[in-house]
This record gives C-alpha cells, structure tokens and sequence, in this order.
C-alpha cells in the first residue's frame, strides 16, 4: 500500500520550551515545523491519517487569548495548505476518502476535517470524551471549532494486540490497517500500524517527535519496529523517509 505525506502549512514554536519567558510576546523560533498528514492507498478506498491545520488558524482571534497552550506555536497557512486543496493539487478527489483516523483531537490534527464530512471518521472513543465540552475546552482542544455536520465514530480499542501493543482496532477488518495505543502526548492518543502482518509503516501522530524521543519513552515499539523495518512518520518531524 502506498502511503503518501503531505503537509498542511507550518507551526512556528517559541525559542525554549521551558520557563515563564516563553509566554511573553516575541522569542519565534526561526525554523518551523510542518503539519503531517498522511495517504493511504488502500485497495478498498482512500484512508487519511489526520486531516492537518486549516488556514483559519493563522488568522488573529482564532484560538482563546487566555489558554497558555496556544501562546506557544502559531500556525502558518493558506488556503492552499488545507488537506482538501492538497489532495486536489495530487489529482485526487477529496470525495474519494472512504476513512479519516484521528490520532488524537488537538487543533493541528482536527482542522481540515471540514472537507471530509462524507467520510467515515474514526476516532478513540475515550480520546473523543477528553475533548468535548467545557472539560476539553479547559484541556487545549478546540471543541467550539468542530466543523458542524461532521459527526465521528467513536471506537474502542477492543481487538487483538501485534508485536508491541497490547490491543487494536481494525479498520477494515483484514488488519491491514489497526489503531493501536501510543498513549502519552494525551492518554489515549492512537497510531495507525499500516500492513499489520507485514507492516511498513507507523503513522504516529504526537507520540513523539523523533527517534531519539521513540527509544527513550518507547523502547518496545522502537524495537518492533527497528527489527521489522517499519518507517515511523510523525507529524511535526519524521517524513517518508524516517526509519527508525
Ligand atoms: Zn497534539
């Protein structure tokens, strides 16, 4: 299956990631990021991981001026960089996404849903709880900013473990494609294993920023997937070519 990356625009971080400084104004890091999302071609219909950031985010006013989380990163796109328009660009129809899986529901990962709500959209079920509300609110995410008319699938991860993860959801019921748990970014934050009995790849989401990061906070799924040649790809850091 071919799995294809793209990236929904850029988040410029503040310079540190520690200290009271960083909530002042200015101190923008000069590098950025990119915003991941990822394509699977699955034999029955087109699978997105993530559906990235849209370009309202950059704009003044979008995210509340009084939650410290959004003080630290500020988003850079245009309409252009939206997951729909960039799926368009590749000479694929947007309608054609059979599946959405959301790792977890921060802003980045949730903000192109707008152009999907055709789509069969799963998410963690006790992922989808954490978000709603005055309670998500309070949390970080954005639930005033779900897109109207998208409705997701809760699921539970109730299935069988592979390698490493103790459980599973299996999307299309031949376990090509399983949600398995890489809890830690948030708690029930979810990865998408792609050919799970011979896999190639771990689409990853947050759960962590880089090798370095994957080895120290999970060694087992490190090794799974060092020994088994499975490409890590994450959001804000490894691309296509990011073995571990
Ligand atoms: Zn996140």
């Amino acid at each position: 299956m071919r799995v294809r990356a793209f990236s929904t625009g850029r988040v410029r971080p503040k310079h540190g990631t520690r200290g009271v400084r960083r909530y002042l104004p200015g101190g923008w890091s000069d590098e950025t990021l990119p915003v991941n999302v990822f394509l699977i071609e699955h034999p029955a219909g087109l699978c997105l991981f993530d559906t990235g950031e849209r370009a309202e985010a950059a704009r003044r006013g979008y995210f509340p001026w009084w939650h410290p989380y959004f003080r630290l990163a500020r988003f850079e796109a245009g309409e252009a960089d939206e997951a729909a328009p960039q799926l368009r660009a590749l000479g694929l129809d947007p309608q054609d996404v059979r599946w959405v899986v959301l790792s977890h529901l921060h802003t980045d990962h949730v903000g192109g849903l707008k152009g999907f709500a055709h789509a069969d959209v799963v998410v963690h079920a006790p992922e989808w709880n954490r978000a709603r509300g005055l309670g998500g609110r309070i949390r970080g995410y954005l639930p005033q900013r779900w897109p109207r008319g998208v409705s997701p699938r809760p699921v539970e991860l109730d299935g069988p473990g592979v390698g490493p993860f103790a459980c599973s959801h299996d999307l299309v019921a031949d376990r090509s494609l399983l949600l398995v748990p890489l809890p830690g970014h948030t708690p029930d934050h979810v990865g998408l294993l792609v050919g799970a009995e011979r896999p190639t790849h771990l689409l990853a989401g947050d759960a962590f920023e880089d090798t370095a990061e994957l080895e120290r906070t999970a060694p087992a799924v490190a090794a799974f997937c060092r020994e088994r040649g499975v490409a890590v790809l994450t959001t804000h850091g490894l691309g296509p070519d990011g073995r571990v």
